[in-house]
């Protein structure tokens, strides 16, 4: 029977990206979404023309009632989730002493609850079955920091730790958790960014170029797949040689 994978935030950006390619690679995917499901349909569309197995689920991952609605839709068509990507996420930049009590708990949220509740929604199911892999996206800032991101770099600073955490109680019943941590990566979340900041992030990382979705995504499909069979715990870093 195929796998089948559930991939938040996969209206656009790396989680297009991903679910994608996890589709064209013998998966079948649920593709979360929340604010703009039209893309996350029309993939679907794509996908389904190919022959492949999709369909999007709309929910805001930091619900606990809607991560759970999008995990039984998953069992109710397909009975199995064997893979859960951890995709969605916001951003924000602003001084330090600007960011509001609510974009502070926005951003953890959307970035750290939703970990919680979408692991929360499918952990019973994998752990009943003894098999399955999480893949959580942090990010290099969440690693090293970012000036006038301070709310962004501790939400992904709380993924790291969350998927070492979650690897080492998840071990013993057959789950992996793991990490992927970008670097900078071309998608809408950095369209606001002046050419000049993008200019001074491509010269930083040593490779000389900005990352794509795609690449994210097959460091995604390799975690979730059998060749990274011993890894858990982990943080991937795709970054282009950002952080060493
Ligand atoms: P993006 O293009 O801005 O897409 C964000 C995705 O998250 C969208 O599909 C959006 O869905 C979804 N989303 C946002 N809030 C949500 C919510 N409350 N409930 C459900 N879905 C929600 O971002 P991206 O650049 O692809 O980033 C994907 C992940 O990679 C994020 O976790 C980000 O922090 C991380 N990352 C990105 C970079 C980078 O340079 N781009 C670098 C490091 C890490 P709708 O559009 O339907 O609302």
């Amino acid at each position: 029977m195929k796998k089948t994978a559930i991939v938040t935030g996969a209206s656009r950006g790396i989680g297009a990206a991903t679910a994608a390619l996890l589709a064209r690679s013998g998966w079948r995917v649920a593709l979360g979404c929340f604010r703009h499901p039209g893309p996350a349909r029309d993939l679907c569309g794509a996908l389904a023309a190919e022959g492949l197995e999709a369909f999007p689920f709309q929910g805001d991952v930091s619900s606990l009632k809607e991560a759970e609605g999008l995990a039984r839709a998953v069992l109710d068509r397909w009975g199995r989730i064997d893979l859960l990507v951890n995709n969605a996420g916001i951003a924000q930049q602003k001084l330090f002493t600007d960011i509001t009590e609510e974009e502070w708990d926005r951003m953890f949220a959307v970035n750290v609850k939703s970990l919680y509740a979408c692991c929360r929604a499918v952990v019973p199911h994998m752990v009943r079955e003894h098999r399955g892999s999480i893949v959580n996206i942090a990010s290099i800032w969440g690693e090293v920091g970012a000036s006038c991101e301070v709310h962004y770099s501790a939400s992904k600073a709380a993924v790291i730790g969350f998927t070492k955490a979650l690897a080492k109680e998840l071990g013993p019943s057959g789950v992996r958790v793991n990490c992927v941590s970008p670097g900078v990566i071309a998608t809408d979340m950095n369209a606001a960014l002046p050419p000049e900041t993008m200019a001074a992030l491509r010269e930083e990382t040593p490779l000389g170029t900005i990352g794509s979705p795609e690449e994210v995504a097959r460091a995604v499909a390799w975690l979730a797949g059998e060749e990274a069979s011993f890894v858990t715990g982990q943080v991937l870093g795709v970054n282009g040689g950002f952080v060493i």
